[in-house]
């Protein structure tokens, strides 16, 4: 990896690139399959990423011919690698035996090991003999939906697809490492203006953001909207504020402490709940759901939304919430949601939500378009990284275990390849253009 680390950090040319060999195994961060029950009967906060994420070399899988190889320079923290760090809600080796029962070439993905990881910036090394639009030396970032396109149901929203999976989490090889291996159709042009950390931490959340708000198959986010939106400096509420700010609507964003709420602030959203200060308690007990609860939190809204209530919910937290957000949201709104960090179990009023027309949609990350507008956005410089601390890839326990117990804004970058942070920049006056502040305005 040293020979393609300095051959991309001299800017070496696409061919070079191409005739350097691939090597034989690979630094990367996995959990492994003989430790899934190792926190077996501990509460889910006592779980700690640090114990089950390791890093070490693991072997170079083959190449499919619609794959290409990465050098991963750098990746990015989501919830997911939390999940699959404390084996919840299942270990991932279930979703790693399941692929590998589609095809000879999926059986690579069936191993005692899982490399996590679904986001990542970097270099494309290698390509398959099926692969068009790529080439070895294109500097790219990823994105994780990992889709068979010989499937019928792919077609339309690949979203929707039988055995769409998650890149990373449903698949082996993911982008914590410093090799990848992702389908052509993964990838997406590294903005040049960004370094190669703040390049890695969008795609994930980023696009599951713009597919629940800006999307056809979302809330339809329309301008002059007003948005509630749950953790509004995490990584897909930051977007989400984003996107409302961008789209000519109006956030209102719920965090949990002071600081959260001044971020919120310089990001431009004025309206803003701090949860924590104003000590909601929407269930009562295990059972009961607090109705009074829900009408002061509404109160609150309309407090900050010129007396009326919001016309969307950005919803994601799940069991502590969903009562409120269906509750909150305005008659014909639409609550939208794409995850559940507190309780997939939901309860809300149905009376609330049927004799006011409300709106419930499901969303799930988002499909090849709707991830490469949400990366023609950044490249603009009309979205901004999410970027608020980086890590390297030996730490990577520590950063998982910072978003497991909700101590980090925005995202968190990881370093691969990368030696250090702030490489990577193509497009120096670009990004002068966009302005380093705007750029850098979530660094910690
Ligand atoms: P994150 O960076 O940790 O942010 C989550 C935010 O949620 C926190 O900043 C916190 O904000 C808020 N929160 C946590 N517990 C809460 C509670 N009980 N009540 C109200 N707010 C709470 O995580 P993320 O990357 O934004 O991901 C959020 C969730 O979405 C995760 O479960 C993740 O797995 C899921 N996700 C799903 C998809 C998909 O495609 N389906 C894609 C990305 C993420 P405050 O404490 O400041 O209020």
């Amino acid at each position: 990896m040293d020979q393609i680390l300095g051959a991309i950090q001299s800017g070496a040319s696409g061919e070079e690139i191409a005739n350097l060999p691939i090597p034989e195994s690979y630094r990367a961060c996995f959990v492994k399959r003989d430790e899934a029950e190792m926190f077996e009967g501990l509460e889910s906060s006592a779980k700690d990423p640090r114990k089950s994420l390791h890093i070490g070399e693991v072997a170079t899988p083959e190449l499919a011919p619609d794959e290409v190889y990465v050098a991963v320079m750098a990746s990015s923290i989501n919830f997911n690698t939390v999940w699959s760090s404390i084996f919840e809600p299942l270990p991932t080796f279930g979703f790693l035996d399941r692929l590998a029962r589609e095809s000879e070439l999926a059986k690579r993905h069936a191993l005692p090991y899982h490399v996590v990881g679904s986001d990542a910036s970097g270099v494309v090394l290698r390509v398959g003999s099926a692969v068009r639009n790529w080439s070895p030396g294109d500097r790219v970032t990823v994105h994780c939906n990992y889709l068979d396109d010989q499937d019928p149901s792919a077609h339309n929203d690949s979203m929707l697809a039988a055995n769409q999976r998650i890149w990373g989490f449903e698949t082996n090889f993911g982008g914590l490492a410093d090799l990848s291996v992702v389908k052509a159709n993964q990838l997406m042009p590294k903005p040049a203006h960004l370094s190669w950390e703040e390049a890695a931490v969008n795609a994930l959340t980023s696009s599951t953001s713009y597919r629940m708000l800006v999307g056809d198959n979302g809330a339809r986010m329309k301008q002059g909207d007003s948005v509630l939106i749950w953790g509004a400096t995490g990584g897909i509420g930051g977007y989400a504020v984003q996107y409302v700010l961008n789209g000519g609507g109006h956030p209102i964003g719920v965090v949990s402490s002071p600081e959260r709420a001044e971020m919120l602030n310089r990001m431009g959203c004025e309206a803003v709940i701090d949860r924590r200060a104003e000590g909601y308690q929407f269930w009562s007990d295990e059972n009961t759901q607090d109705e009074s609860e829900w009408r002061r939190f509404g109160k609150t809204i309309r407090g900050l939304n010129g007396g009326e209530d919001v016309d969307i919910v950005f919803e994601h937290p799940g069991r502590a919430t969903m009562g409120a957000s269906i509750f909150a949201v305005k008659r014909a709104g639409t609550v939208v949601t794409c995850a559940a960090t507190s309780g997939y179990m939901v309860e809300f009023d149905n009376r609330h939500f049927w004799m006011k027309l409300k709106r419930l949609i499901g969303s799930h990350f988002a499909n090849y378009a709707e991830a490469y507008a949400a990366n023609k956005l950044l490249d603009q410089g009309r979205i901004q990284p999410m970027l608020t601390d980086t890590y390297d890839l030996e730490h990577v326990g520590d950063a998982a275990l910072a978003v497991h117990r909700n101590q980090a804004e925005g995202k968190l970058g990881v370093l691969c390849l990368s030696p250090g942070e702030g490489l990577g920049i193509d497009d120096p006056e670009k990004r002068e253009r966009i302005g380093e502040d705007k750029i850098t305005i979530f660094r910690s």
